[in-house]
């Protein structure tokens, strides 16, 4: 199957030619002829499926009739974050090598003067982050009557980022008669509910099973303490000794975490750049760029700042930790094994985190190994200093799937110099800082001496 049969133009097929692609991805494949028949689309994928191109390619294709209009935009893109605006005008600039057409991302964290010079420039493409659109449209710098075709993109990441009330009104503000091409990996019901409210009659295209993990992604779990100067250490000790490791993306739950990590890292030699939603844009985009051209090996980053990121070819995945919602472990791996590549998920867990173990194994329909097998994880000591605990509530807020019973992870099995029990069994001791009482400051440990009188 090629390209030719899904009924693009012929500028765009010179520029797909171009890009070296020779047969569409399925997303491609099924989406495209609806798109270029006016029809609402509900896509439901995954990044490293193609859906950028399964929508940019038949806009360009419809885009050559007509005339943009000064602060009247043809198309809008949303997306939920910079990267992923920035992602797809590259798309655009890409696959429309062959066109002359206006392009404007409108996001957040840079000055308004450039935004507005473009929007009354007239555009043909424009890519935008909601609330940066909102503070356009009312500052009255931008008409949305124009909108012929709106895109929703990641919309269940727009969900956890609190997006939501800002693409309702958005909606609203776009012609009603407008084309509507919605896209999301996962279908929570917040999501199925906005499909059913500003969706007409959508063809609906789903390429895989909702989170879905990559099938050539070899996932693995790596047992140690919760601490995180433990798990620091037990990282270090996986980027060492990971086989192939090309570059790799290590993701934290927290932006603070983030920062620390990295900078231990560097402090441990390893070639490690930090990205996280505090840093302003220009920081953010030298960071992306350092690790998109091989200047530093490992991307420290949280979920938001890379969602959806395109980084062709990640060789590993490194969970420092498990996510607080099943479905970001799709998206973490999802860096990784793309376009048919293989790739290496491995994710740090403690004895903490086998609740929120279970939610991801419960979505993706499969168990996770253990390194070493799961024998290990059953056999090894569970950390006495940190009695297992289920995750607050605050942890995991939208899992509400059933745990499943599972051994808890071993604290100490990854040492290289596994630490021998004097009693000359089997049973392994526990490393010194796994011991009862190792979060007590030692003064509090030591008897008391009594002064005589
Ligand atoms: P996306 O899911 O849109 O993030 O795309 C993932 C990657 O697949 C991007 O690097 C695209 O350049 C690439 N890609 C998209 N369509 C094709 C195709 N038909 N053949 C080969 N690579 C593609």
């Amino acid at each position: 199957m090629s390209f030719s049969h899904l009924g693009l133009s012929d500028k765009v097929l010179a520029a797909v030619a171009a890009a070296g692609y020779q047969t569409p991805t399925p997303i491609q494949d099924q989406a495209i002829p609806h798109v270029l028949a006016r029809r609402d689309v509900l896509g439901i994928a995954q990044t490293g499926t193609g859906k950028t191109a399964a929508f940019v390619l038949p806009m360009l294709t419809m885009l050559e009739q007509g005339r943009a209009r000064a602060r009247m935009p043809r198309t809008l893109i949303l997306e939920p974050t910079r990267e992923l605006a920035a992602q797809v005008e590259e798309s655009f600039s890409k696959y429309g090598v062959n066109h002359k057409l206006n392009l404007a991302r409108i996001i957040g964290g840079v000055s308004y003067d450039d935004q507005d010079a473009k929007l009354t420039r007239g555009v043909d493409v424009l890519i935008a982050t909601p609330g940066r659109l909102l503070d356009h449209f009312e500052r009255g710098r931008l008409l949305l009557t124009g909108i012929e075709i709106l895109v929703i993109d990641e919309a269940d990441r727009m969900l956890d980022m609190g997006f939501i009330p800002d693409i309702e009104k958005i909606c609203k503000l776009v012609p009603f008669t407008r084309q509507t091409l919605f896209f999301s990996a996962t279908m929570p019901p917040e999501i199925q509910r906005l499909t059913e409210t500003f969706l007409h009659n959508p063809v609906r295209v789903e390429v895989s099973r909702p989170a879905t993990t990559v099938a050539s992604t070899t996932q693995v779990l790596v047992p140690s303490a919760a601490a995180p100067e433990k798990k620091r250490e037990v990282l270090r000790k996986l980027i060492r000794s990971a086989a192939g490791l090309k570059n790799g993306i290590i993701f934290c739950n927290r932006k603070t975490e983030v920062a620390k990590l990295h900078r231990s890292l560097v402090r441990h030699g390893f070639s490690a750049i930090a990205l996280h939603g505090d840093m302003d844009q220009r920081a953010r985009t030298t960071a992306l760029d350092a690790f998109r051209n091989n200047e530093v090996t490992l991307l420290v980053a949280s979920d938001v700042a890379a969602r959806g990121l395109d980084i062709p070819d990640v060789s590993h995945i490194f969970n420092f930790d498990v996510p607080h919602h099943a479905e970001d472990y799709v998206h973490r791996i999802g860096r990784t094994g793309r376009a048919g590549r293989s790739g290496t998920a491995i994710m740090i867990a403690s004895s903490a985190d086998s609740r929120a173990i279970a939610a991801i194994e419960k979505l993706i329909g499969q168990k996770i190994p253990w390194q070493g097998g799961d024998h290990a994880a059953a056999e090894a000591p569970t950390e006495r200093h940190e009695p297992p605990r289920a995750p607050r509530e605050r942890h995991a807020p939208r899992e509400r799937h059933a745990p499943r019973e599972r051994p808890a992870p071993p604290a100490a099995a990854t040492s290289p110099h596994p630490v021998v029990s004097p009693r000359g069994n089997n049973e392994p001791r526990q490393a010194p800082s796994e011991r009862p009482n190792a979060h007590l400051p030692a003064f509090i440990l030591r008897p008391a001496r009594l002064k005589a009188t």
